[in-house]
């Protein structure tokens, strides 16, 4: 009798799952298992993120055994655990992370016949090749244009039943520390990432074109952390939003997902070398450091930006942009500083989105204007014009009404007491920041 393990990782889900309907096609015995390694999950385990996939286990725990099988749950090292339980093969889902190949190649070392299947991606890394030749795009319009041709594999649906060996004992999930947990974590598992999606194509894509830059009306998927764990197939999501109104521009941003994984996957040292080195150097400011994590830099968009961040594990993404540019740009310090805080607290939180975003904002990656400067007060007029959303987040401002919210410091010092000067002037901050790479 043929006994396959399904190794889960990042794809925490039935539905469209490759590993694991390749392992139930092929296998008259599947054991599910995820395996709590512990040197991930002090090393990168953010209490956010942690309580996220602790939920999404037990999640996926119900359906397994709704399925008649159940997630079989391990703590220690993968390789050794994977041997442990011992099968005829481990399937598992491809990923890019320099963890994730040094597991897969510490399986094959270990001599299991180990089957690795896509899921993690829409299309997988690597598949796309730039004409001019190399085996990766480092801009992503070109990227787009050839990924949205791209043949994709078909949707797979779950299996109908999983069965386990005879004796095998299931182990147990641990609970989350909620101590250390921000306010308003998302419910973390792939029924929850479902209903959302539902819930998005039915009543939110349609508006996400006009809306999804207005900071306030919070007018995007939230699908994010879905995405992250797994929850979701990236591919159902854009199989179902292809051709809804709205669909293109929603597709448009999973791609980027699946550009900054194929950049990963050909450049792991990115996630701590520029991708476009430059000659001069960061700045040391701990006291300006401190200002932009507590949301205390006297920019309100900043502020705002920081404040949902620590009290959601979630930031929108005009605020991500403004955010990290601000401490990039403004304050000239290193994207691997802001992108290690950005990692601590967000629930969506992963190396290439994070990192390649980061790098992008502070000219050293992909953005082909590196040298352009994000003014935090214009973005806020753009981007939340009557203040709703500063006023959302920075309580000290709550009694300014419409966009003079983003101009504190013209109102005198009466108007917003308990709220800061602005941490650097903007006219000096782009001084500097033209004069360093003018120098570069
Ligand atoms: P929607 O607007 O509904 O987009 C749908 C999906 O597309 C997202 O869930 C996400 O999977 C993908 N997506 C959207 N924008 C991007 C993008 N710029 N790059 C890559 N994928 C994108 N996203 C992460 O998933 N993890 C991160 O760690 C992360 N860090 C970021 C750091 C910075 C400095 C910046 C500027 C952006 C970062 N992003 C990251 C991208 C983006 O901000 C989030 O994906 C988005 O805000 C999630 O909200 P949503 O699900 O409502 O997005």
């Amino acid at each position: 009798m043929r006994v396959g393990i399904v190794l889960f990782t990042r794809d925490l889900r039935v539905h469209d799952n490759p590993a694991l309907a390749a392992a139930c096609e092929e296998c008259e015995r599947v054991v599910p298992l995820f395996v709590l390694d512990e040197a991930v999950l002090v090393r990168f385990g953010a209490p956010n993120r942690v309580a996220f996939l602790l939920e999404s286990l037990r999640d996926l725990d119900r359906s397994l055994r709704a399925r008649g099988g159940a997630l079989v749950v391990r703590r220690g090292d993968v390789v050794g655990e994977v041997a442990a339980v011992g099968a005829d093969a481990v399937y598992l889902a491809e990923d890019v992370s320099s963890y994730a190949r040094r597991r897969e190649g510490a399986l094959r070392t270990a001599r299991l016949d180990v089957r690795v299947s896509p899921g993690v991606t829409v299309i997988p890394p690597g598949q796309l090749r730039p004409s001019g030749g190399g085996d990766h795009f480092s801009v992503f319009t070109p990227y787009w244009r050839r990924w949205r041709e791209a043949p994709r594999r078909a949707l797979l649906h779950p299996p109908g039943a999983v069965r386990l060996p005879e004796g095998i004992e299931p182990g147990f999930i641990p609970e989350p520390d909620v101590a250390e947990l921000s306010r308003q974590v998302p419910r973390g598992g792939e029924a929850e990432g479902r209903a959302r999606l539902e819930a998005w194509l039915a009543s939110g894509l349609g508006a996400y074109g006009s809306g999804r830059d207005v900071l306030a009306e919070d007018a995007t998927s939230r699908l994010s952390p879905y995405l992250r764990f797994g929850c979701i197939s990236p591919l159902e999501a854009v199989e179902r939003a292809v051709g809804l109104p709205g669909g293109e521009e929603f597709v448009r941003q999973l791609c980027w997902r699946d550009f900054h994984y194929q950049l990963f996957a050909a450049r792991p040292e990115l996630s701590w070398e520029d991708m476009r080195p430059r000659g001069d150097r960061w700045r040391d400011d701990e006291l300006a450091l401190e200002a932009w994590k507590e949301g205390l830099t006297g920019y309100p968009l900043v502020d705002a930006g920081m404040r949902q961040l620590r009290a959601e594990g979630f930031m929108h993404n005009r605020a991500r942009l403004a955010t990290a540019s601000f401490l990039t740009k403004h304050l000239y310090v290193d994207w691997r500083v802001g992108g290690a805080h950005f990692a601590d607290l967000l629930v969506d939180g992963d190396i290439p989105n994070n990192l390649g975003n980061w790098q992008w904002v502070a000219g050293t990656g992909a953005d082909t204007r590196p040298n352009r400067m994000f003014n935090p007060t214009r973005q806020a007029q753009r981007y939340d014009p009557r203040g709703d959303y500063v006023r959302r987040w920075v309580p000290e401002l709550a009694g300014i009404e419409g966009a003079a919210v983003h101009e504190p410091w013209r109102l005198g010092l009466l108007a917003a007491p308990e709220y800061p000067t602005p941490i650097v002037d903007h006219d000096e901050a782009v001084a500097r920041f033209r004069t360093a790479r003018a120098l570069s």
